[in-house]
């Protein structure tokens, strides 16, 4: 792919967290340096830090993106082991109850690596900086781009308080949501960046507690999820490293505890079925409660600029960020660093311009953003009432996942669609329809 490119001088990418860290992967093949810039201070261990308020709350990487993340990084499941994370399959480890029954489990080789965010992104870091010409800077604060005649040429920054400039020949933006791109492309006159934004007020509120090893519930995760639309409460205890339990509660517009004992158990409590709460009651709480709040999910359309500057890509939250209740986010990163993959060489080229880039990444998240914003219009308390075909949709979607609980292969086309390795029309193929008619046939007859 890049044998015949010249090799460029140095990239900057703002933000070591997960995006940045992908980014730099592929920027690496390219670049003679790449500068991963954080204006968080790193430990040399996998601690809590200041600016990712998320990894208090249960992370799932699915399957999709941490394929993605080993094709760049090789060796990144067996560190997220070697580290603590536990590999647990997604039906028979995980105890679900899912709108109005418990599912069946089933050994189904389909697994993800339980641990926190924290570890995940810890571990992340570590491969990065395995790599020889990426270099993690941390306390650099990036507080603007360098702007001159239509190009980004560098990015100005404070280190310990003081100002200084480093040129660059590319700046990738990987900051996450809270980006100030937009802002900052304004300031240089390219006008307003469209935002797509779809309402969910979700609301989290997590706490971690000890995990006894030697008491085996007969379930590694517990789940508990609602019968959506009328009720939009969740809950979850997730096994994380150090024999340590997350429990992550909240839902969909407000409905989501206060950060205290007495609300987060009361929730708890009315949730579906009360067994989550059941267990807690019964754990040792290591820690303060967290709380986070998302209005909505958001999409900053950079492809669709009528004018860019030379030199500035955006990537992961900063450019998409969509509910996490759909355990997407990190994924949807390692999508749009695919697809970065995969156009840089031309970009680079000068043969397409930065728009088409960020095009490609918008194009390889399209499903993840409109499954996600078709179930959350969906739970709207203004929901619109939707056509004949989204209603069809609906409906068949509710026989598939009904037969999902009691039958093994539709199991498995279900959690491999979430999961994002199998396209949605797999619901609609013909062994998948087999089984889910005959599923419903034989619990009529029952
Ligand atoms: C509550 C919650 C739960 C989630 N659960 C899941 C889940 O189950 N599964 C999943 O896949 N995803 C989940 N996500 C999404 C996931 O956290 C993100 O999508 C993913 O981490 C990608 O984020 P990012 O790397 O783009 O940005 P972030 O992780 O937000 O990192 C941005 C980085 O940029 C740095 N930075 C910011 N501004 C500057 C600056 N000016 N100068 C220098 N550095 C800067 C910050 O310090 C930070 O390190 C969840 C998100 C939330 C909010």
């Amino acid at each position: 792919m890049t044998t015949c490119m010249k090799r460029f001088s140095r990239a900057i990418v703002i933000g070591a967290s997960v995006a940045g860290c992908l980014s730099a992967r592929v920027l690496a093949r390219h670049f003679d340096e790449v500068l991963l810039l954080d204006q968080d201070t790193f430990s040399t261990d996998p601690a809590p830090r200041k600016t990712v308020p998320q990894e208090h709350h249960v992370h799932l990487l699915l399957n999709r993106g941490s394929a993605i993340i080993e094709a760049l990084y090789p060796g990144f499941k067996d560190a997220l082991l070697k580290a603590g994370a536990q590999e647990i399959d997604l039906s028979h480890g995980v105890k679900s109850y899912a709108g109005n029954a418990w599912k069946q489990r089933w050994p189904t080789g389909i697994t993800a690596h339980y641990c926190s965010r924290t570890l995940l992104e810890f571990v992340l870091r570590q491969q990065a900086t395995g790599v020889e010409n990426v270099k993690i800077i941390d306390g650099v604060r990036v507080k603007g781009l360098l702007h001159d005649a239509g190009c980004i040429n560098g990015v100005q920054v404070s280190i310990e308080g003081e100002a200084r400039e480093l040129e660059a020949m590319l700046v990738v933006d990987a900051s996450g949501r809270s980006s100030r791109t937009c802002a900052w492309l304004k300031q240089f006159g390219y006008g307003d960046v469209l935002r797509e934004e779809v309402a969910n007020q979700l609301g989290y509120v997590s706490r971690i507690y000890r995990r006894n090893p030697a008491r085996k519930p007969g379930w590694q995760v517990l789940l508990v999820t609602p019968d959506l639309p009328g009720r939009r409460n969740m809950g979850v205890i997730s096994p994380i490293e150090g024999d340590r339990f997350m429990v992550t509660a909240g839902g969909w517009f407000g409905a989501s505890p206060l950060p205290n004992e007495d609300d987060f158990m009361r929730f708890l409590a009315e949730l579906p079925v009360a067994d989550i709460y059941h267990e807690v009651i019964q754990l040792e709480p290591l820690g303060a409660f967290h709380q986070y709040k998302m209005p909505c999910s958001l999409r900053r359309r950079y492809d669709l600029m009528p004018n860019w500057p030379q030199g500035l890509l955006v990537v992961g939250d900063a450019l998409c960020s969509i509910n996490p209740i759909y355990s997407q986010g990190m994924s949807v990163s390692a999508l749009q660093v695919e697809a970065l993959s995969r156009v840089l060489p031309a970009f680079l080229r000068g043969d397409i311009w930065a728009q088409q880039v960020m095009r490609a990444q918008v194009e390889a998240t399209e499903i993840s953003w409109q499954q996600a914003k078709a179930n959350d219009e969906s739970l709207h308390p203004q929901a619109q009432r939707v056509g004949l075909k989204a209603r069809l949709h609906a409906r068949w979607l509710g026989v598939v996942n009904t037969a999902a609980y009691h039958n093994r292969d539709v199991a498995i086309a279900t959690l491999n669609i979430a999961n994002l390795v199998a396209d949605k029309r797999t619901l609609y193929s013909l062994s998948v329809a087999r089984a889910s008619l005959f599923s419903a046939i034989a619990r009529a007859l029952r």
